[in-house]
């Protein structure tokens, strides 16, 4: 493939709007306490990201490159993350009377997750950037996919695990060389240790929202399914709901893709999805907030909906509002039996937090706030051969 530029131009703070310089290492906006967003010279972007173009390129999260913050082309560190398979759930499709389900398959990525995506673009980023050392609190995936990429970068990762953290990710995190801590508490917990870390040792913290290009790569989720459904996004996006980053990043790459002419102004509705023992999201989008409280307490089986507090809050919540979307809880036991549904009427072995939108989707059904004619994706973001214990 010919190089292609990356049109990256600056970050920006979507709550008070201060620009900051793209080309130095950044975190988020200390006054506002939000991520930082990445703005793209898109005028420049349309001229080679066309229809045309992308089907010459390669499949994977780099063809986006002009919409990626990676500028040189020896930075772009690859494992296989992204192309994955939009398919059809026909047999679900049936019992549920519906005509148009998809499930966006995460599961193929590098690490068996969908922190894949949101690692590489991070890690590929940061060493442009001369970074060598980096730290992540994580529920498990976000430190086997870190583990995997700063492993292929010759680079070095500290993971800060909750000590009920699934076996398999602490076992892919050692095996790639990096160090592990295993937390007694929850991914809060985590986070205050990996901060805490961070400061001391000067390394990197890639943790969720706290740098700006975890999520530009899970934006790349966004612009597959644009590319898949012929440039015409559906009606139904079913998303479950950590961080946000994924959510987040899609809607972003929406926006991006009208505005390089790829797509119309038509947008899914945007839902989350989280686990009753865990749902900040849920409870600040039903009390009408645009704050998401921490989250006492939180339990579930999908570890990676075990995220108490969400950095990202004002984007996520943002982001539903305005898609006309919404956001609703699912009990660990709806997620286990949707996860047994999946793998025996379509052979996807999900992870339990892929699972959850399928218990989500016949929640939506039943208050007929989906219709049966539309088009649906639900986002199985893992394995889940991933949860073995
Ligand atoms: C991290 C994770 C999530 C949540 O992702 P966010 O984009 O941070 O909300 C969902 N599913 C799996 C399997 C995960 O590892
Ligand atoms: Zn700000």
């Amino acid at each position: 493939m010919k190089h292609v530029d990356s049109a990256l131009t600056h970050l920006v703070c979507p709550e008070c709007g201060k620009q900051f310089e793209a080309d130095e290492t950044q975190t988020y906006c200390q006054e506002c306490r939000s991520p930082l967003l990445a703005r793209y010279n898109l005028d420049a972007a349309r001229k080679t990201l066309t229809r045309e173009n992308l089907q010459e390129r390669g499949k994977g999260i780099w063809r986006w490159s002009e919409i990626l913050p990676v500028r040189s082309q020896a930075y772009r560190i690859s494992l296989g993350e992204g192309g994955t398979p939009l398919l059809p759930a026909e047999n679900l499709g049936k019992d549920l009377g519906m005509k148009a389900l998809f499930i966006k398959d995460e599961a193929g990525n590098p690490t068996g997750s969908f922190k894949a995506r949101g690692l590489a673009v991070a890690v590929a980023r940061a060493i442009e950037l001369g970074l060598r050392n980096f730290v992540i609190p994580t529920a498990g995936n976000a430190g086997g996919a870190l583990a995997a990429y700063a492993a292929r970068a010759r680079a070095k990762a500290f993971i800060f695990m909750p000590m009920d953290a699934p076996q398999s990710n602490q076992v892919e995190v050692r095996i790639a060389g990096a160090e592990l801590t295993l937390v007694d508490g929850l991914i809060s917990d985590a986070a205050k240790q990996a901060n805490a870390a961070a400061q001391e040792h000067g390394w990197f913290d890639v943790s969720t929202f706290k740098e700006p290009y975890r999520c530009e790569g899970k934006k790349t989720m966004g612009l597959e399914l644009a590319e898949s459904f012929g440039w015409e996004l559906p009606d139904v996006i079913i998303y479950p709901t950590g961080g946000g980053t994924g959510l987040v990043g899609m809607w972003k790459a929406f926006d991006e893709l009208e505005e390089l002419g790829l797509i119309g102004s038509k947008r899914p509705r945007m839902v989350s999805v989280q686990a009753t023992g865990c749902a900040p999201i849920v409870r600040a989008y039903q009390e009408n907030n645009e704050r998401a409280i921490f989250w006492e307490g939180a339990h579930t089986v999908a570890s990676g909906l075990r995220v108490p507090g969400v950095f990202a809050d004002r984007l996520v919540l943002r982001a539903i509002r305005e898609s006309k979307g919404t956001a609703l809880a699912v009990s660990d036991e709806q997620i286990l039996t949707s996860q047994k549904l999946m793998a025996e009427r379509e052979g996807i072995f999900a992870a339990p937090e892929g699972a959850a939108t399928l218990a989500g989707l016949e929640q939506l059904l039943a208050n007929d706030w989906i219709d049966k004619e539309e088009r649906v994706v639900l986002f199985n973001t893992g394995s889940g051969l991933k949860y073995l214990t």
